[in-house]
């Protein structure tokens, strides 16, 4: 098996690092090396810079906007965007919401959501979640009923990802409770000015407002925004959910962080030597590094089996398990790695234009938020112990 790139491959790669160069704005890209926050206008600022280049649908068919890269060109681009600090395109709508409405979806809906998404015209959030629905998502209370030609919608969601800039939500209600809870299910497009809706934050441990929650009272919404077949939204839903696992390993972004976390580790000093050359740390670095490599090839694996991450079901849990733990592992060898520097919390460092002395290294400041924000990522999109029963009932038939 050869590894290399092919010469194609290499003036793909080219290309892309070329684009980077000349579009990405380095007020963005500072902000992510650095771990700063991000605001909505960088974000979109990214999004209108790659959907002009026609390079933002990396996943869709080329009839749609899409790029038709193969699985290398995909795993190149995300290597490469990743490497040059571009902001991780949010998902909801491009990754999520799109690949269901291209198999699911009706042409009308399909000719008006698809190059809104595209050119950022909508922001997408996603109502799954309710307080007694996470891991067990088919019990969810949210009531839509069939008033003319609209539904009434009434209930809540809870952990809405940036649903404070979203001005449309995807959700999943409850249209009937006879049967199976799975089968009276419906998965409804929803505009987020509706009359009746409300958002209310959700503030992290580190202060920040990411999520939210929603509430739902006497919502009308037309009946041409349902997705599919009434009560058949559980088979949509979990389509929607394997495109999101897939997304959440983020091997691009592991890789950074672990040439971060060398870089941390040819610095820091040990009884003075460099930290790298600490056999415990080495080891638990060759660990990660190993790890991330065969994850990286399970993920080409997926991108290039025939069809892709439609069918990816166990595939991409085997992914949100294994992305989800690389992450965490490395966040928490770079908090240990900078020992005392990794305790001290200063929210306004994350802030450009704080200009305050450093506690310790630059690079320490994002280091203790991001420990404790990534603790969420191996429960959201479905926790990993979910995962595992998922991979064991589909893969080991048990
Ligand atoms: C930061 C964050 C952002 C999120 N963003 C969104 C969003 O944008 N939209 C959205 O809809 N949802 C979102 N979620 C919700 C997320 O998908 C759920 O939190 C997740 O599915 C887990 O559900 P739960 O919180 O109800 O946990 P629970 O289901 O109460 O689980 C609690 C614990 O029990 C374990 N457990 C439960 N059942 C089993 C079982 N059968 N076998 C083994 N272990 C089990 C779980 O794995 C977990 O460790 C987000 C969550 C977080 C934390």
């Amino acid at each position: 098996m050869d590894l290399n790139y092919t010469d194609e491959e290499i003036a793909f790669r080219d290309d892309v690092r070329a684009f980077l160069k000349a579009e990405l704005p380095a007020s963005v890209s500072d902000k992510v090396k650095g771990g700063k926050r991000l605001t909505k206008e960088d974000m979109d600022s990214w999004h209108a810079i790659l959907n002009k280049r026609g390079w933002l649908a990396e996943n869709w068919p080329v009839e749609y906007g899409g790029t038709g890269w193969n699985a290398v060109q995909q795993q190149i681009f995300d290597d490469e965007t990743c490497a040059a600090g571009a902001p991780r395109i949010v998902p909801f709508g491009l990754k999520m919401l799109a690949p269901v409405l291209i198999k699911y979806g009706s042409e009308e809906q399909k000719k008006h959501y698809l190059p809104r998404i595209l050119d950022g015209s909508d922001w997408w959030c996603q109502g799954y979640s309710e307080p007694g629905a996470g891991s067990d998502l088919a019990s969810l209370k949210t009531r839509a009923v069939r008033d003319g030609d609209h539904f009434i919608v009434n209930g809540q969601k809870t952990w809405t990802t940036l649903g404070q800039y979203a001005n449309k939500i995807f959700c999943l209600v409850r249209t009937s409770t006879e049967g199976k809870p799975q089968e009276g299910i419906s998965f409804l497009l929803i505009d987020m000015d509706t009359p009746g809706i409300t958002v209310r934050p959700i503030i992290l441990l580190e202060g920040t407002h990411e999520v939210n929650e929603v509430f739902f009272d006497d919502v009308r919404v037309p009946v041409e925004n349902l997705v599919g077949e009434e009560n058949k939204g559980w088979t949509y839903a979990k389509y929607l959910l394997t495109h999101e696992r897939t997304n959440i390993a983020n091997v691009g972004a592991n890789k950074v962080s672990l040439e971060h976390l060398k870089h941390i580790g040819r610095t820091q000093k040990v009884r003075g030597r460099p930290l790298i050359e600490d056999p415990l740390f080495a080891a638990r670095l060759a660990q990660i590094e190993m790890e991330l490599d065969a994850m990286a090839t399970t993920n080409l694996r997926l991108l290039s089996s025939p069809d892709s991450v439609a069918n990816a079901g166990p595939m991409s849990s085997m992914l949100k398990i294994k992305g989800t733990e690389i992450r965490q592992a490395l966040n928490d060898l770079t908090r240990r790695a900078l020992g005392p520097y990794a305790m001290p919390f200063v929210s306004e460092a994350l802030e450009t234009g704080y200009n305050e002395e450093p506690i310790g290294p630059d690079y320490a400041a994002p280091v203790s938020k991001d420990y404790f924000n990534n603790r969420k990522i191996t429960i959201y999109g479905g926790s990993n112990e979910i995962q595992r029963g998922i991979i064991t009932k589909m893969m080991m038939g048990l």
